[in-house]
């Protein structure tokens, strides 16, 4: 089972994995949005990462809706409430319980990823961050290397995609042969949440 530590651990992996690929998630959104992924969630990502040395929560659920709230606060781009929304749901489904499991946490994420489709409308198969989500909470019941790959896969399977949410969809057919920004960086969590697993 894993402890607030180990969460604090993914967001500060996924907070360096941010940085190190905000310029390929800025070209990404540059596409087919207003060029700006890689900066929102960079600046989103260090100040989840600032907070979590500063003042460490004692619970995995503290953790995650503690840098929701702050991604909400602190990213001004539909992914920041997107984003924050997700981990704040997911945390809330966790509870105040000390150490989770794999699957409880695989559990807590289909919630948040929910949470995010209501937020914002999306679907699977709309080339969105959902894309790459849904299919990673799915197979994080099977292993945190499944829900890795999911979510790499799902990713990629967004190019061929016709945006129909967020300003992706204003291109219409043209949004058409590139890879969603948002599904990038979802995949990008899930590399970090494998990495820290070990
Ligand atoms: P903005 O579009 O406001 O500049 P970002 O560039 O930070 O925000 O984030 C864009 C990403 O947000 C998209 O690539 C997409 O994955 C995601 N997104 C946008 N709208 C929605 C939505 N309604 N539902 C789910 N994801 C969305
Ligand atoms: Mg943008
Ligand atoms: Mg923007």
């Amino acid at each position: 089972t894993y402890g607030a530590g180990f969460f604090r651990d993914w967001l500060t992996a996924a907070a360096a994995a941010v940085d190190r690929e905000a310029g390929r998630l800025t070209e990404l959104d540059s596409a087919i949005g207003d060029a700006d992924h890689g900066a929102n969630l960079q600046r989103g990502f260090a100040a989840v990462a600032a907070t979590l040395e500063k003042e460490p929560p004692a619970t995995p659920g503290a953790v995650l809706t503690g840098a929701g709230r702050q991604l909400i606060s602190t990213v001004g781009g539909a992914s920041g409430p997107l984003y924050g929304t997700l981990l704040r749901r997911t945390g809330k489904a966790l509870g105040d319980a000390e150490r989770v499991s794999r699957t409880g946490l695989a559990e807590a994420l289909a919630a948040g990823v929910a949470a995010v489709s209501r937020l914002g409308g999306a679907r699977p198969g709309d080339k969105t961050m959902l894309d790459a989500l849904g299919p990673a909470a799915e197979a994080l019941g099977d292993s945190f290397a499944a829900a890795r790959e999911a979510a790499e896969a799902g990713a990629l399977a967004t190019v061929p995609m016709l945006a129909r949410k967020g300003r992706a969809s204003y291109l219409g057919e043209r949004s058409v042969g590139h890879q969603d920004p948002g599904a990038t960086s979802s995949a990008l969590l899930f590399a970090a949440l494998a990495d820290v697993a070990g």
